[in-house]
């Protein structure tokens, strides 16, 4: 856990944020800017600083967040539709906050 991170600070409850979904694992919620209809964030509950910092040791957490995320968009009905799953990485790939998340948009 780390003092200052955003979304360490949602998980621990120090920060409100519109849930969907929380398990021993990860945490989904509502992205506060959402950039598409339906636009959440999957969130390990580890403080992983960004995709460049995954290990061997990570590999469980990253299938669940893909599998979580395929989850939500059928709970969102917007599996048929279609959707995008988004990691950006550094801040030259968009990364504005460092504790790895992933995207899940779609809903146009
Ligand atoms: P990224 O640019 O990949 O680091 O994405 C960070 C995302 O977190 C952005 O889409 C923000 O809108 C979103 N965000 C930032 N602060 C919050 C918050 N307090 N609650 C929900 N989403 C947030
Ligand atoms: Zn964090």
């Amino acid at each position: 856990m780390e003092e200052d991170c955003t979304f360490c600070k949602i998980i621990r409850g120090e920060k409100s944020a519109d849930f969907l979904y929380q398990d021993e694992s990860l945490v989904v919620f509502k992205d506060i800017r959402p950039h598409a209809p339906v636009h959440l964030l999957i969130v390990p509950r580890k403080h992983i600083r960004s995709m460049n910092d995954l290990t061997e040791q990570d590999k469980e957490i990253v299938l669940n967040m893909i599998l979580k995320a395929k989850e939500m968009a059928k709970k969102e009905a917007i599996a048929d539709s279609g959707y995008r799953l988004v990691f950006n990485v550094e801040r030259g790939g968009g990364q504005y906050i460092f504790h790895l998340h992933l995207h899940l948009l779609g809903g146009w």
